[in-house]
């Protein structure tokens, strides 16, 4: 058994010495089982969620009525979720509520995909019923159970099989691919939330290339938020090496580069982006959109900062045009004589005092040109060489 289930094997284990069945479930079996880094660790139960909490002295109730609590161990956060069903399905969304259930197999039958519901048991030995498996040995993502009734039953799938393809360079199997193809736009009942999380973690896989081009095949894209774009323009997409950016953030500003959107406000508005991506992205793009026109320039590094340079040259690495070296944008950045206004010796008081002048919208301007200057090298940021210089602004 790998590291990361050591330590939550205590609760798999305080569990069943009080009665319950408890496993190993979810993303972490199949990420151990295929090799891949484990991210977090779940466990399902037989327990109810009271009990679950009274069992464990630290737990957060993070959604009693779908079952799930979070018992903290040791520092570290793991969500042990009582066996259940979903029951029956309204408007193609997640049921608001569920029915606890005493079968660990019908708790996996409720799981998406068959690679998805292996759970292990605390001596390494796997329940497989559903075959996932033998999926993983083929790479292929393929629901448990009929495709088109899963899709019906909650459409987010449908991303995350795509999500699936890009993180795990799996393919679809044929049956979940039609499906997908024939039941797109049951995406439009679906949290925006929900969605915007799912592609996301598509944007930063391995083979987000793969993931786009599903998107486009089964048509799915053209009921993503924003994304009402012709087959065209969306393929556009799939000619970019995505898994070489660095930040989810840097995939936003390509997308809406690669799409020539330049309605970046609301694009990323419809995805429920946070007020900082959205400002990030939209630095990202006009820095982008400046070095087409203008090409690199220490001013360009001064006015948008070394992270957001060496973003958006990651950009243009993608897109295959403008790129420099990383280390000239370092260089560059360390060589700047200031790195904001404040690391000017002088300030507007020192100016109103040289001159006597009120302030006014007169100083603001003449500390821009001077900031330019400086950052040019035309002016030293120096005090004696800025009064002699402000002096003879003065008397143009
Ligand atoms: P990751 O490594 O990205 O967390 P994951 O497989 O753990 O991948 P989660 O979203 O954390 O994905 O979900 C945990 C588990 O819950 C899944 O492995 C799957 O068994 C089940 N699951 C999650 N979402 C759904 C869904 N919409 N329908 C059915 N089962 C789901
Ligand atoms: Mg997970």
């Amino acid at each position: 058994m790998r590291e990361p289930f050591i330590q939550p094997l205590t609760i798999i284990k305080e569990l069943e010495q009080h009665g319950y069945e408890a496993y190993f479930v979810g993303g972490a079996v199949r990420d151990s089982i295929i090799g891949r880094e484990i991210g977090d660790v779940d466990i399902a139960t037989s327990a109810k969620p009271k009990e679950v909490m009274a069992l464990f002295p630290k737990t957060i109730d993070v959604g009693i009525e779908h079952g799930t609590v979070v018992v903290l161990y040791k520092g570290e956060p793991y969500e042990v979720t009582t066996f259940r069903t979903e029951g029956t399905y309204e408007d193609f969304r997640r049921p608001s509520s569920v029915q606890f259930i005493s079968s660990l197999k019908e708790d996996l039958q409720r799981r998406d995909f068959t690679i998805n519901a292996i759970a292990m048991n605390r001596h390494g030995d796997i329940i497989d019923p559903f075959n996932g498996i033998e999926a993983i040995e083929k790479k292929v993502i393929v629901t448990v159970g009929e495709a088109s009734e899963r899709f019906h039953e909650d459409a987010l799938r449908m991303m995350r099989a795509i999500r699936f393809v890009s993180q795990l360079s799996f393919t679809l199997e044929e049956e979940t691919r039609q499906a997908i193809r024939q039941h797109g736009s049951l995406l439009q009942h679906v949290s925006v939330e929900r969605i915007t999380v799912e592609f996301e973690k598509m944007l930063q896989g391995d083979s987000s290339v793969q993931a786009f081009s599903l998107l486009a095949e089964t048509k799915l894209y053209s009921f993503l938020p924003s994304l009402q774009v012709s087959d065209n323009t969306f393929s556009k997409l799939l000619q970019y090496k995505w898994h070489l950016l660095q930040h989810v953030t840097e995939s936003w500003a390509l997308l809406l580069i690669g799409l020539h959107n330049q309605q970046i406000e609301s694009f990323l508005k419809n995805w429920k982006l946070s007020n900082k991506t959205i400002k990030e992205v939209r630095d990202y793009v006009s820095a982008y959109t400046q070095i087409r026109t203008e090409g690199w320039s220490p001013q360009l590094i001064y006015t948008y900062g070394v992270h957001t340079s060496l973003a958006v040259n990651r950009i243009c690495y993608v897109v295959g045009e403008h790129e420099v070296d990383e280390s000239w944008i370092k260089q560059v950045n360390q060589e700047l004589p200031i790195h904001s206004l404040q690391d000017i010796v002088v300030n507007g008081a020192d100016i109103m005092n040289w001159l006597n002048k009120k302030g006014g919208p007169w100083l603001s301007e003449l500390l821009r040109t001077m900031e330019q200057s400086i950052v040019s090298g035309e002016l030293k940021n120096d005090k004696d060489a800025i009064r002699e210089w402000v002096q003879s602004c003065n008397q143009i």
